[in-house]
C-alpha cells in the first residue's frame, strides 16, 4: 500500500449495513408508510372535495396564521433517532393542517391548480425511481415520456412537424430559456462566445400585460432597463399589434437592436389574450423572434370552443406552456415548444455549429435546459395522459373557462359589483363598489381590508390586483378559477362574502 493509500482501518469497511440506514430503505416500511400516508391524503381530499353524497368540510379553506406564528410551529430542531412507526403520516398531516387547500371549492386564488390525483401519486413515483434526466441512460422511460408529451402539445397547438423542446421548471425559467435561444438564433454575433457586449445592444418588444418573468429574463439576458420595450394594451389588456411599429422605432432610435417580441396567451393578471395572427404579420415583416408566453393559458387550444383564443400560436418561434397551470399537473412542468427542434439546442450552445451538427443526441435532454439533473415532470403528465385521457384535460379547461364566464356574468348584472373587463379565460378581475360616491384611495382601501378579512377568517380565498392599463394603479380584486369542482353555489357565496367582509371593513 502506498503511503497515501488508505487507512488500515479503512480497509476493513465498509462492515454490515449499519441498522438506522437499513431501516430507512427497507421496503415493507415503505409499504406501510405508504398505506398510513395515502389514507391521511384521501382523508384531506374526501374533506375538500364535494360529492353528490357529500359536501367539503366547514374547516377554512386556508388556515391563516401571521407568518411569525407560522414559523414557531415548525422549529428547527430535529431529533437523532427515527419516530415511531406512524410519524411519516403524522408530519404529513400536519403539513396538510396548515396548507391551504388547494381541492377546496372555495379555494378562488392564485393560478396553481388542485393537482389531478393521479397526478400526485405519478409524482410520488417520480420521487421514487428520481430518474436524473440529463442523459437517456439515466431516464429509460422518463426521457421518451418527455419527448411524447412535447411532441402531444406541438401537436396541440398545431405547430409544425419539425416542432420540438424540452420540459424545465417552471414558466419564468422556460421564458428566460426561450429567450436565451432567441438570442442566439437571431443576433447576428455569437453572444455565447463574445458575451451580452460582444455585439450592439438587443431589445425584446413585450407586451404591457407580460408577466414580471420577461422582465427578469430580460435583466437576466444582460439588456438592461431598455431591454425590454413596452407595447401598450387596449382597453380589454390584451397587446395592441399597431403599437409594434411605434415601439420598434423607439428601440432602434434608442440604438437597440430588437430581436424579439414577447406577446402573453393568456396574461397573468386578467387572462387576457395578445392578437396573435396580427402580431406574427409583425413579425414576419420586421424579421423577429415570435414567443408566445402560454404559460397559463395555451391549454385553450385543448377546446374546440377556446381554441380561436391562440390562434396564430403556430407561427411562434417558440411558446412556453405551464402544465402546473391548466393541465392541472403538480409544480412544475413547463414545455418550452420552438418551432424548429433545432433551437432547442440553441439556448445552451456551447458550439455554434449546433444548428448543424449531425451528431446533434437528441436522446440526453440535458443539451436543452438549463438544469443538468431535473425532475421526472414528463413521466408524471404521461401517466395522467395514459390514464385519464385527452378527455380529462380538456373538460378540466372547458369547466374552469366556464366558471370565469358566470362569475362574470354574476359581477356584472350585480350593481355593487365592476367587472375590470370581460373575461377571455378562468381569471377574473373585480371590485366591490357598494356606492358610486366611492372612488380613489378609499375604493381602493375597501378592496384591500376586505380581502384582508377574508385571508384571516379564511372561509374563502381570493386576491387583490393592480391591472393597470385603463384602471391605471387602482387596487382591485382577482381570482383564477382553477378547480372544476367549484360550482354555482361557490360563486354566489364569493359575492355574499365579500358584501358581508366589505360592510365589516367600512365600520
Ligand atoms: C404563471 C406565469 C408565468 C410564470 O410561470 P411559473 O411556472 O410560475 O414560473 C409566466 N407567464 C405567465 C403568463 C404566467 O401566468
Amino acid at each position: 500500500m502506498s503511503a497515501d493509500g488508505p487507512a488500515p482501518d479503512d480497509a476493513a469497511l465498509p462492515g454490515p449495513v449499519p441498522d438506522v440506514l437499513a431501516r430507512a430503505y427497507d421496503p415493507e416500511r415503505f409499504r406501510a408508510d405508504g398505506h398510513r400516508v395515502i389514507d391521511g391524503l384521501a382523508d384531506h381530499l374526501a374533506a375538500c372535495v364535494p360529492t353528490a353524497a357529500t359536501a367539503p368540510d366547514d374547516r377554512p379553506v386556508i388556515p391563516y396564521r401571521p407568518p411569525g406564528d407560522a414559523l414557531a410551529r415548525w422549529p428547527a430542531d430535529y431529533g437523532e433517532h427515527p419516530g415511531a412507526d406512524d410519524a411519516l403520516a403524522a408530519v404529513l398531516a400536519a403539513t396538510a393542517a396548515d396548507s391551504i387547500r388547494l381541492h377546496h371549492p372555495r379555494y378562488l386564488g392564485h393560478q396553481v391548480p388542485p393537482p389531478l390525483p393521479a397526478a400526485a401519486l405519478a409524482d410520488a413515483a417520480a420521487a421514487l425511481l428520481n430518474n436524473g434526466m440529463a442523459v437517456y441512460e439515466m431516464g429509460g422511460a422518463a426521457t421518451p415520456q418527455e419527448l411524447a408529451v412535447i411532441a402531444w402539445m406541438a401537436r396541440t397547438l398545431g405547430l409544425p412537424a419539425t416542432a420540438g423542446g424540452l420540459l424545465t421548471s417552471g414558466g419564468s425559467l422556460g421564458n428566460l430559456t426561450a429567450l436565451l435561444a432567441a438570442r442566439q438564433v437571431v443576433a447576428g454575433h455569437d453572444v455565447w462566445r463574445g458575451g451580452a457586449h460582444a455585439g450592439p445592444p438587443l431589445a425584446a418588444l413585450v407586451g404591457a400585460t407580460a408577466h414580471y418573468s420577461v422582465a427578469r429574463a430580460v435583466r437576466a439576458l444582460g439588456w438592461g432597463d431598455g431591454g425590454a420595450v413596452e407595447v401598450a394594451c387596449d382597453d380589454a389588456y390584451r397587446m395592441r399589434a399597431d403599437d409594434l411599429p411605434r415601439a420598434h422605432a423607439a428601440a432602434v432610435a434608442a440604438g437597440r437592436r430588437p430581436i424579439a417580441v414577447v406577446a402573453s396567451a393568456g396574461s397573468t393578471a386578467t387572462g387576457a389574450y395578445d392578437p396573435l395572427p396580427a402580431i406574427a404579420d409583425f413579425c414576419a415583416r420586421a424579421g423577429l423572434w415570435l414567443h408566445v408566453d402560454g404559460a397559463h393559458g395555451a391549454a385553450a387550444a385543448l377546446s374546440p370552443r377556446h381554441r380561436h383564443l391562440v390562434a396564430g400560436i403556430e407561427r411562434a418561434d417558440s411558446v412556453v406552456w405551464d402544465a402546473h397551470k391548466l393541465l392541472a399537473m403538480p409544480a412544475l412542468c413547463t414545455a418550452v415548444l420552438y418551432k424548429d427542434e433545432a433551437h432547442a439546442y440553441a439556448a445552451f450552445a456551447q458550439e455554434a455549429s449546433y444548428l448543424f451538427a449531425p451528431e446533434r443526441e437528441w436522446w440526453n435532454l440535458g443539451l436543452r435546459t438549463m438544469e443538468c439533473t431535473k425532475r421526472m415532470m414528463g413521466t408524471i403528465l404521461d401517466a395522467s395522459l395514459r390514464t385519464c385521457g385527452v378527455g380529462f384535460f380538456r373538460a378540466y379547461v372547458e369547466r374552469v373557462f366556464a366558471l370565469g364566464r358566470a362569475l362574470a356574468a354574476r359581477l356584472a348584472a350585480a350593481p355593487d359589483f365592476e367587472l375590470a373587463t370581460a373575461p377571455d379565460a378562468n381569471i377574473v378581475v373585480f371590485r366591490y363598489r357598494p356606492t358610486p360616491a366611492l372612488t380613489g384611495l378609499a375604493l381602493d382601501e375597501l378592496q384591500a381590508a376586505l380581502r384582508r378579512r377574508c385571508l384571516e377568517a379564511g372561509r374563502w380565498y381570493f386576491l387583490t390586483a393592480r391591472p393597470g392599463g385603463r384602471h391605471g394603479a387602482s387596487l382591485w380584486l382577482r381570482t383564477a378559477l382553477m378547480n372544476p369542482l367549484a360550482g354555482a353555489a361557490e360563486l354566489d357565496g364569493l359575492l355574499a362574502a365579500i358584501r358581508e367582509a366589505g360592510a365589516g371593513a367600512a365600520t
